[in-house]
C-alpha cells in the first residue's frame, strides 16, 4: 500500500478500544497487526483487548442499558437515520478500507457498503414500529396485554468476510430495539468496525450503548462476558464449530442466542432452465465476495442433459475473472483472506482430484505475494467427496449432475447445513415444489443473490438459529412481556 489517499485514510481510523464513549488503549498497551491480504504487509495495528478490557466494556453496556432502553423509539430511529446518511456520505472511505483489510475488489466493497448502510436505514424505520397488543381473553372476561421490551446488553461477534454489513446487521436492530452492546469484530478486519463506531458516535449514540473490543484472544475475552449474568443476549456470525461452542457456553446462563453460521448452498440447474440466466446466476452465487460468503454456491447441481452446455459457458465466464489486488481497477477477483484459507481451498481441490474429479479450469496456487487462488471449476464431483461436504470459502465451483428432481432434492439436503439454495427453472410449480422440499432458510429462484435488508436472513439445521434483517430482525433483540388484567367490567357488575 503506497497510495497517499489510503495512508491518509488509515491514519484517520481510530485504533483503540471504544468503551463508555471513549477511545482507550488495551491493558498493557497490547496491539494486534492488521494485514493487507493482497500484499501480505502490515497496514497498521489496533488495540488487542484482554479479558479485563472485555469486562470493562460490559460494565459500560450494563450501566447504559436502563436509560437507553427508555429512550423514545423515534430518538433511536433518528440516530440510525443519521448514521445511514453519514456512512453513505463516507461510502468511498469505507469501501477502500474494506478492500485494504479484507481484499475484495473495490466495486464489491462499494456494493457491501451500500448493503451494510441499508441495515441502518431499514432499522431506523423499524424502531417506531415495535408493536404490542391488548386483547380480550377467549372467555370474554380478562384482558391480555402484550408488550415488547429490549432484551438487554448484547454481545455481538462478527466475521471478517463482510466487515461492515455483518456489523450493521446486528448493531442496527439492537439500537432500534433499545439494547446496549459489546461488539467484537474479527481481528482480521477490525478497521471497518472501528470507523463505523466513530460514525455511530458522531451520529449521536450515547456513551455506553455501543462498545467495541478488538482482540487476538476471542475465546478469552468473550468467555467471561457470556458467563456474566448481566449479559442477556449473544448474536454470533461465523463458522459452525465456533457457533456450536458458543451455544454450549451460552446455555449456562440460558442466554438468548442468534447464530448465523456456515453454509453449503446447492445451486440446482434444471433441464428447462434458461441456461444463460443459470450461468449468470451461478457466477454471482459462486463468485460474489470471491466465494468467501456463507451463501456462496458450494455445490452446483446440473441436470445431466444440460451438463455439457452449462459447463462450457460457465467455464468461459469463470475464465474471464481477473485476479489481482482489490484496489487495482482491472481486478475482478481479489485474494483470499489468509494463507490458512488458501491452503484449505487448495487441499479440497487436490482431494477431489485424488478422488476422481476433473479440473476444467484453474486449480493451481499462483506464485508470488498475497493469498491468491484462481477461479476454478471442478467437474465429476460426487456428493460424498469432501469438496461437496465442506464449506469451500473460495472461488472454486464443484459441478455434479442429477437425473430427476427427487435426486436433486436428496443431494441438496444431504448436508448438516441449511442456509440457502438456488434453483433455476422456467416452471413455477416446479420451483415452488423445490421451495417446499429443500431444507434451507432461504431460497433464490432464478437469481444468484438473496441477501436483502428487508428480508429475513438465516438458516436451519447447523446453519444457525434466528433471522437478521426484515421485520423479523428486530425481534431477536426484544423480549415479549405479557400482563394479565382482571376483567375491567368485573367491578361494575359487582357494584
Ligand atoms: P470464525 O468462526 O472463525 O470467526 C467468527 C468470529 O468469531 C470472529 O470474530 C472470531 O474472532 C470469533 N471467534 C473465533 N473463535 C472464538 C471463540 N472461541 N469464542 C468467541 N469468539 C470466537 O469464522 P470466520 O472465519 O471469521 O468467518 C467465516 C465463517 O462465517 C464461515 O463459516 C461463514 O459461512 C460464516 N458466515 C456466516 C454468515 C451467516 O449469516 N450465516 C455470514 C457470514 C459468514
Amino acid at each position: 500500500m503506497s497510495d497517499p489517499t489510503d495512508e491518509k485514510l488509515l491514519a484517520s481510523v481510530p485504533t483503540g478500544l471504544f468503551v463508555d464513549g471513549r477511545w482507550v488503549e488495551a491493558t498493557g498497551g497490547r496491539r494486534l497487526d492488521v494485514v493487507d491480504p493482497a500484499r501480505g504487509a502490515v497496514l497498521t495495528t489496533v488495540a488487542d483487548a484482554s479479558p479485563a478490557d472485555g469486562l470493562a466494556a460490559l460494565d459500560a453496556a450494563h450501566r447504559a442499558q436502563e436509560s437507553w432502553g427508555r429512550t423514545a423509539p423515534r430518538e433511536r430511529a433518528e440516530i440510525l437515520r443519521r448514521a445511514f446518511e453519514m456512512v453513505t456520505a463516507r461510502a468511498e472511505d469505507f469501501a477502500r478500507l474494506i478492500t485494504l483489510e479484507m481484499g475484495k475488489p473495490l466495486a464489491e466493497s462499494r456494493a457491501e457498503v451500500g448493503y451494510g448502510a441499508e441495515f441502518l436505514r431499514w432499522f431506523s424505520e423499524e424502531a417506531p414500529r415495535i408493536g404490542g397488543r391488548y386483547a380480550t381473553a377467549p372467555d370474554g372476561r380478562n384482558r391480555l396485554m402484550v408488550r415488547k421490551r429490549p432484551v438487554g446488553p448484547c454481545l455481538l461477534i462478527t466475521p471478517w468476510n463482510f466487515p461492515i454489513a455483518m456489523a450493521t446487521r446486528k448493531i442496527a436492530p439492537a439500537i432500534a430495539a433499545g439494547c446496549t452492546m459489546v461488539l467484537k469484530p474479527a481481528d482480521l478486519t477490525p478497521l471497518t468496525a472501528l470507523l463505523l463506531t466513530q460514525v455511530m458516535d458522531e451520529a449521536g449514540l450515547p456513551a455506553g450503548v455501543l462498545n467495541v473490543v478488538t482482540t487476538t484472544d476471542p475465546g478469552g475475552v468473550t468467555g467471561p462476558l457470556i458467563a456474566d449474568p448481566r449479559l442477556r443476549k449473544l448474536s454470533f456470525t461465523g463458522s459452525t464449530p465456533v457457533g456450536r461452542r458458543l451455544m454450549a457456553q451460552a446455555s449456562e446462563q440460558v442466554l438468548r442466542v442468534s447464530m448465523e453460521l456456515g453454509g453449503n448452498a446447492p445451486l440446482i440447474v434444471c433441464e428447462d432452465a434458461d441456461l444463460d440466466e443459470a450461468v449468470e446466476g451461478a457466477i454471482t452465487a459462486k463468485m460474489r465476495n470471491g466465494g468467501e460468503a456463507c451463501v456462496a454456491a458450494n455445490r452446483i447441481l446440473v441436470h445431466r442433459s444440460v451438463e455439457d452446455a452449462f459447463v462450457q459457458r460457465f467455464r468461459e465466464r469463470m475464465g474471464g475473472f481477473v485476479l489481482g489486488p482489490g484496489d487495482e481497477p482491472s481486478t475482478t477477483l481479489g485474494p483470499l483472506i489468509d494463507e490458512r484459507s488458501r491452503s484449505k481451498v487448495d487441499d479440497l481441490v487436490r482431494g477431489a482430484v485424488r478422488e476422481g474429479a476433473g479440473v476444467a479450469l484453474g486449480g493451481e496456487v499462483p506464485a508470488g505475494k498475497g493469498y491468491f487462488y484462481p477461479p476454478t471449476v471442478v467437474t465429476g464431483v460426487r456428493p460424498d467427496m469432501a469438496i461437496a461436504r465442506e464449506e469451500i470459502f473460495g472461488p472454486v465451483a464443484p459441478i455434479m449432475t442429477f437425473d430427476d428432481d427427487a435426486e436433486a432434492v436428496r443431494i441438496a439436503n444431504s448436508t448438516d447445513y441449511g442456509l440457502v439454495a438456488f434453483v433455476f427453472t422456467r416452471d413455477i410449480d416446479r420451483a415452488l415444489r423445490f421451495s417446499e422440499r429443500l431444507e434451507v432458510g432461504m431460497l433464490g429462484i432464478n437469481t444468484g443473490v438473496v441477501s436483502n435488508p428487508a428480508a429475513p436472513f438465516g438458516g436451519v439445521k447447523q446453519s444457525g438459529l434466528g433471522r437478521e434483517g426484515g421485520a423479523e430482525g428486530i425481534e431477536e433483540y426484544l423480549e415479549t412481556v405479557y400482563v394479565g388484567i382482571r376483567d375491567p367490567f368485573a367491578a361494575e357488575v359487582d357494584a
